[in-house]
């Protein structure tokens, strides 16, 4: 990336502050101009995630002068400020956004296409419970994949900028068009959710004594149904911009589950678990995907010796069992972060309570 770059953020919430420190930290980028509401701009200006701010109402002398322009807005706001923003890029820029759907975004943008502005759709596949800018995290995007859903004539040259880019964030780009990337999250994110939702809410209505069967769920149920705990505000969106691949998907599970459950009396599973036990085992473990695997933290420690030595034994000593440990990039002198995770969610509170108590800042 050349030098003097600027990005804007439209709506500076937990993914576009997250984006505005951590391009910042890299030195991709030497200005992030922030869109948002004037509140969010005081605290994203606080917290360092932007440079300058604008208002909505003044928009375009926000984006500009901006080379890079991330709409990072929910989806449906999204679509609502692409045509506006499409319009008053400044030439030569690139308009990118980061809604976790692909495909209605980039009819939009198609829609409102400029010879001389370069709209490529883009979802960071990183994220956390938390929303606002008071979450954003300059780390959020380690090892994630950053999928980017250039149109089959896109500008090269821009899709290489813009890899470029989020790749400094620590995230890996991966080129997909936006069809796929809507199928494949409706298959991996979208049905999951819909399932963990459905299924705690059925257990919920079961016929049985008040109480008895989330006394009962534990194990299982409990790591499958994590994701129940999701908002729906980020979810409505979700359901309405891909609402035929999920249809499709669960009508695939829907099949599959039938097929399952006429052979269960007959042995005949063996097949089954053992092709899902091998599918699973290719998970990719070193980088984030749609669903986190584990109950996980960020410490910010102190770059010394024996930091992680302390962390483990205090951790050992409370009887907490690290399950996955990763050092986040350290900073020689500054100090850097860890990612923790653990198996189960108390665990996870435990373990927070514990880091909190000796001083130390944890993220969750
Ligand atoms: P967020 O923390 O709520 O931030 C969104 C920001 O958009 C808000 O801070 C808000 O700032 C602004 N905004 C503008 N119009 C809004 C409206 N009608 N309702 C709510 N906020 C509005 O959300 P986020 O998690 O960053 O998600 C932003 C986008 O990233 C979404 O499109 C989502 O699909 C995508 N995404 C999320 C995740 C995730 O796990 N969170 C992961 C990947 C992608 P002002 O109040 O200042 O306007």
């Amino acid at each position: 990336m050349s030098e003097g770059t600027t990005i804007a953020v439209v709506g500076v919430g937990l993914i576009g502050g997250s984006l505005g420190l951590a391009l910042k930290r890299s030195g991709a980028v030497t200005r992030v101009v922030g869109v948002s509401r004037a509140e969010t701009i005081d605290r994203a200006l606080s917290s360092g995630a932007i440079d300058e701010g604008v208002t909505y109402e003044a928009l375009e002398d926000g984006i500009g002068e901006a080379d890079y322009v991330f709409l990072c807005t929910p989806i449906s706001r999204i679509i609502e400020l692409l045509p506006m923003v499409m319009g008053a890029a400044a030439p030569g820029s690139v308009v990118s956004d980061v809604g976790s759907t692909k495909q209605a975004i980039s009819d939009v943008a198609r829609a409102h296409r400029r010879a001389d502005v370069h709209f490529i759709g883009g979802h960071p596949m990183a994220g956390s419970e938390w929303r606002g800018v008071d979450a954003a995290d300059p780390f959020l995007f380690q090892n994630a994949i950053y999928v980017l859903t250039p149109d089959d004539d896109a500008d090269d040259a821009s899709v290489d900028g813009l890899a470029g880019v989020v790749s400094s964030t620590g995230a890996r780009a991966l080129i997909l068009d936006a069809e796929t990337h809507d199928r494949v999250a409706a298959a991996i994110s979208h049905l999951p959710q819909l399932m963990a939702t459905t299924l705690v809410g059925m257990v919920g209505r079961l016929d049985a004594p008040e109480g008895i069967p989330l006394k009962m769920a534990a194990g299982g149920f409990r790591d499958m149904t994590r994701i129940a705990s999701s908002p729906y505000e980020m979810w409505r969106d979700i359901c309405r911009t891909n609402a035929s691949a999920i249809r499709e998907c669960v009508s695939g599970f829907r099949d599959a589950l039938d097929d399952v459950v006429s052979r269960l009396e007959e042995d005949e599973l063996a097949t089954d678990f053992a092709f899902a036990q091998s599918t699973r085992a290719e998970i990719p473990t070193d980088s984030k995907g749609f669903l986190s695997p584990l109950h996980e933290l960020r410490l910010m420690v102190e770059d010394r010796p024996g930091v992680i030595a302390e962390i483990g034994s205090a951790l050992a000593e409370a009887g907490i069992n690290i399950k996955d440990i990763e050092v986040m990039k350290v900073r020689e002198g500054e100090g850097g972060s860890l990612r923790l995770g653990f198996g189960s969610g108390e665990d996870l509170a435990s373990a927070t309570r514990l880091f909190e108590a000796r001083g130390l800042r944890v993220l969750t």
